[in-house]
């Protein structure tokens, strides 16, 4: 099947008789014919449904379906990004572990990284994801056991060079995690390039109507647990009778330790309502991603021109200094997401937003309705002018995150606010 294909049919095919469409399987429990069938269940020795917290039938569509979309071999849903990035990292880290993460990342995985994880005794190491491989390699040591990037990073759309990250995994022969959110598999697969794990916040893109949070964590099934350097895929599991992953499962010790240890122990499981609404969401991920691009080429274009605009990042456009990384890794298109400068500093960038009429307000990107944000008085508003200088973000800074509705609808918005500057 073509990815089109995959986006309506793969995860679901009812028999005879049964609903066209996954229905929404709302009980927490199934049932069984006897003691032994659930016995079975509890020790792994047969797969099957019995508690949602471990599994549902509507969370299992949508987890063979991102499978699908993105090549991996078998994924485990999470009620948020944030849960997704944690278990996928806490599935390999244990305390006295380090990692290293590119810097450029969203704020949420910045704050889980160095601090939450911190207080678990778990260190990282974080490196600007432009530098050189042998700069990078300076970064590992003995315990580093994982590396985390984003393909297109939130906000400050740095392409990864995904295969360079790839390699510095591969050398120190650790896992290579990274947050695919802002690409969609549809845009990119960085498995195809080396990646070993792939995250999504798919409160993002891949749901897109903003109505449901969610994540989702896919094991590519390429990585060699068994190289001595991760003795809990290797050594028996006392909480499962002594049982070891990578003898009873293959490839797929990784992502089924991720369940039935980390997802019964710490139960961040999605409603099954939510991955329903997801799945309606995915079925139209490629016309909604064109549309995305689309519209989002033309406005970049249109403020990169504009005598009101300092400076457009966005790096479809020729000038931007990850285009050719772009062109490399993502080349049928981008997402939505634009950052510019608007000249006046603070005050104009505030007057601008205010006055925009179709564009919202919102803290939140990757909706089919155009929003927009001032990180300096709203995201990054806690930041010191120091700190606010380091991440680059100008007073004049504006995120816009660009919808499906007409584009010429959106640079009339555009164009009246920044009328309203004068
Ligand atoms: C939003 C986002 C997250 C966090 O996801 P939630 O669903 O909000 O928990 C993680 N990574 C990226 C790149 C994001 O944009």
């Amino acid at each position: 099947m073509q990815f089109e294909t995959k986006c309506l049919h793969a995860g679901y095919s009812p028999k005879s008789g049964e609903p066209r469409v996954q229905p929404i399987v709302q009980s927490t429990t199934f049932t069984y014919d006897s003691a032994e069938q659930i016995g079975d269940l509890f020790d792994l020795k047969a797969a099957g449904f019995f508690y949602s917290r471990l599994s549902n039938p509507t969370t299992n569509v949508i987890e063979e379906k991102i499978t699908a979309l993105e090549g991996g071999a078998a994924a485990l849903a999470t009620s948020s990004g944030q849960a997704a990035i944690f278990y996928a990292l806490l599935n390999i880290l244990e305390s006295g572990d380090h990692f290293i993460s590119s810097s450029s990342i969203y704020g949420g995985a910045f704050n889980l990284f160095a601090q939450t994880f911190k207080k678990m005794g778990i260190s990282v190491t974080f490196v600007d994801p432009r530098l050189p491989l042998e700069e990078l390699q300076k970064s590992i040591q003995p315990n580093t056991k994982a590396i985390f990037a984003e393909t297109i990073a939130n906000p400050e759309l740095v392409v990864l060079d995904i295969e360079k990250f790839a390699k510095l995994a591969q050398q120190a022969e650790i896992p290579l995690v990274i947050d695919n959110t802002f690409a969609t598999p549809y845009f990119c697969r960085p498995i195809e390039f080396g990646a070993n794990i792939v995250v999504h916040s798919t409160t993002k893109y891949l749901d897109g109507h903003a109505v449901a949070l969610g994540g989702i964590i896919v094991d590519a099934g390429n990585f060699n647990w068994k190289n001595g350097k991760f003795p809990q895929f290797t050594q028996p599991d006392e909480s499962y009778h002594g049982l070891v992953y990578t003898e009873n499962f293959g490839n797929l010790a990784y992502i089924i330790k991720a369940r039935v240890q980390l997802m019964r122990d710490l139960g961040a499981t999605p409603a099954p309502q939510n991955s329903f609404l997801l799945n309606l969401g995915l079925e139209t991920l490629p016309l909604r991603m064109e549309a995305h691009y689309n519209n989002a080429l033309k406005i970049a274009e249109f403020l990169s021109t504009h005598s009101a605009v300092n400076t457009v990042s966005y790096p479809a456009l020729a000038n931007h200094p990850d285009y050719a990384l772009k062109q490399k890794y993502l080349p049928n298109g981008l997402c939505g997401v634009i950052s510019f400068e608007i000249k006046g500093g603070k005050e104009a960038a505030t007057k601008w937003l205010n006055a925009l009429k179709l564009v919202s307000r919102e803290v939140h990107v990757a909706d089919i309705r155009t929003c927009a944000l001032h990180p300096a008085t709203s995201s990054h508003r806690q930041l010191t002018e120091e700190q606010l200088e380091a991440m680059k973000i100008s007073g004049g800074l504006i995120r816009i995150s660009c919808g499906i509705e007409n584009v010429n609808d959106i640079l009339a918005d555009i164009q009246q606010a920044f009328d309203s500057l004068n």
